[in-house]
C-alpha cells in the first residue's frame, strides 16, 4: 500500500477533527465542505496576459486551513475534499481555452514537480494525490534543473527571478497541448516558468487550473 493510502486509512481509524475548523470526529464538517464548493473564475498572468488560469476557490479561511492541513499537517484525507475543486478548475479551463486543439493533438495535464526536499518531507506530491482523487491523470514533462528558494516571504519580482530557468521540459512536450495544474496560485511565477519551459520544447500551453487563488499579501501569512 502506498504511503498516502496508509495515511488515509489512519485518518479514518484514528480520532480526527475537521481540517477546516477543528470540529471533533469529522474529517471535514458539512459547513467546511460547503465552503469548498467550487466557483471557478479566471485570472490572467504574464506581461501580456499570456497565461489564463482557472481557480476554483478563493483562499478564504476554510480553504486556507484545509490546504495547510493537507500540505503541511499530514492531513492526506483532505485530498478527497479538494478533488471537486481541482476537477472543476480543469473543466472550466478546458471549456474556456482560446482555441480548440486540432484533431489528433491530445490535451495533457502537467503538474509542477516537487523539490526533492519537499517530497522527502511529505512523502507524497500534493497535487498528484488530489488529481488521483479527482480521477484525473497527469503527464510529467517537467523536471527541476535548478534548486530555488522558498517563495514565502519573497515579493513579486523576486519570485519571478527565483523561479526563472528552474524548470526544463522533456521532448515529449512537443506535439501536445498542455494544461498546467497546481494547488495555490499566488503571483503565478511557477506557472509562468512551467509555461516557458514547455513552450521552449515546442509544446503549446492552453492555460492552467488551480485549486485556489490568493493575492500575495495573504500568501505571506503561510
Ligand atoms: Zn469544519
Amino acid at each position: 500500500m502506498r504511503i498516502p493510502a496508509l495515511l488515509d486509512a489512519l485518518a479514518v481509524l484514528a480520532p480526527t477533527e475537521c481540517s477546516g475548523c477543528g470540529a471533533h470526529d469529522r474529517a471535514l464538517c458539512d459547513s467546511c465542505r460547503g465552503a469548498l464548493t467550487p466557483v471557478p473564475r479566471q485570472i490572467q498572468l504574464g506581461d501580456e496576459a499570456s497565461l489564463r488560469v482557472c481557480a476554483a476557490l478563493d483562499y478564504g479561511d476554510v480553504a486556507r486551513r484545509v490546504l495547510l492541513a493537507y500540505k503541511d499537517g499530514g492531513r492526506t484525507d483532505a485530498a478527497s475534499a479538494l478533488a471537486p475543486a481541482l476537477r472543476a478548475a480543469v473543466v472550466a479551463a478546458l471549456a474556456t481555452r482560446p482555441s480548440p486543439s486540432p484533431p489528433g493533438r491530445p490535451v495533457r495535464l502537467a503538474t509542477i514537480p516537487s523539490t526533492r526536499l519537499a517530497y522527502r518531507r511529505r512523502g507524497y506530491h500534493p497535487v498528484e494525490l488530489v488529481l488521483a482523487r479527482a480521477r484525473l491523470r497527469a503527464a510529467h514533462p517537467l523536471r527541476i534543473v535548478r534548486q530555488t528558494e522558498d517563495q514565502a516571504g519573497l515579493g513579486l519580482s523576486a519570485r519571478a527571478e527565483n523561479r526563472r530557468g528552474s524548470l526544463r521540459s522533456n521532448a515529449h512536450a512537443a506535439g501536445s497541448d498542455w494544461l498546467l495544474i497546481d494547488d495555490i496560485l499566488t503571483t503565478g511565477a511557477t506557472l509562468l516558468e512551467a509555461e516557458r519551459a514547455i513552450r521552449a520544447c515546442g509544446g503549446r500551453v492552453l492555460g492552467a487550473a488551480v485549486i485556489a487563488h490568493t493575492p500575495l499579501r495573504r500568501a505571506r501569512r503561510l
